[in-house]
């Protein structure tokens, strides 16, 4: 029920999924196929006044995740040249076993961890800006582009892509033998996130974009 991954070795040891370890994917395409698909991060810094965990938007990059936000952004003012860790997880299904016990989730997850850096040459910042506008949907060429003063107001850091880990979910339920033949229903949800139908801001100065017209019913994870 419950697929079988092909495994190659990890990336480091605290990137070696132990608990579940036949979920565990660490090949790099398909871990980036999982970044890829995914919308977003979930971030991890240590901070003066304890932990923080916040979602963000990302990019991928040449070998780094890019996460952006406000020069004030407690986050990643804490996280820059720090150890931090950024999780990005898609929702496949519910999975419902005989037992609470023995429910479970369908999902594609990625973990990165590693020391992010401040990226402060103008090219890469507005490169990396691109990358995060693009990764959902590809919106940089129908937008203004974003002014000095606006580059000046954000903070970028990179994170690098070479600790990380995915692991991977699929299929039904693994009930216990205990439960064998009982008369409780057991199986699984697919679960998916698909766009709506775009609505046009009143001050729209322009018709909508083909890239924005078409993603009604498309499946924002595949
Ligand atoms: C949507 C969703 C819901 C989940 N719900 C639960 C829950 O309620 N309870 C629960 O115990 N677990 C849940 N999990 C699984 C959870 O993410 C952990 O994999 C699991 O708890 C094992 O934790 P551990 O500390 O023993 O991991 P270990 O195997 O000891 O972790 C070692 C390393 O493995 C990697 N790793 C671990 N988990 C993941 C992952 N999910 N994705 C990518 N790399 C990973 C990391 O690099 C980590 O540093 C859920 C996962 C997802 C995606």
């Amino acid at each position: 029920m419950d697929n079988e991954r092909d495994n190659v070795t990890p990336m480091s040891a605290r990137t070696t999924v132990r608990r579940g370890a036949n979920r565990a994917e660490y090949r790099l395409e398909e871990m980036h196929e999982i970044l890829r698909a995914g919308s977003v991060a979930h971030v991890g810094v240590i901070t003066e006044e304890g932990p923080l965990v916040l979602p963000m938007v990302y990019g991928i990059g040449d070998g780094v995740m890019y996460l952006h936000g406000a020069l004030a952004n407690s986050l990643l003012k804490a996280g820059a040249n720090a150890d931090i860790c950024a999780t990005v997880t898609i929702l496949d299904g519910l999975v419902y076993a005989k037992t609470p016990f023995n429910h479970s989730m369908n999902y594609r997850s990625v973990v990165v961890r590693g020391a992010a850096r401040i990226v402060s040459d103008e090219q890469e910042t507005l490169q990396a800006l691109q990358l995060m506008t693009d990764h959902v949907v590809p919106t940089w060429d129908v937008v203004r582009k974003p002014s000095a003063s606006e580059i000046r107001a954000t903070r970028v850091i990179a994170l690098p892509l070479t600790e990380m880990s995915a692991k991977v979910r699929t299929g039904g339920a693994i009930n216990v033998p205990e439960d064998e033949g009982t008369e409780y229903w057991s199986g699984y949800v697919p679960v998916s996130t698909i766009y709506g139908a775009p609505i046009s801001n009143e001050d729209a100065g322009a018709d909508m974009p083909a890239v924005i017209r078409n993603l009604k019913g498309r499946d924002l994870h595949q």
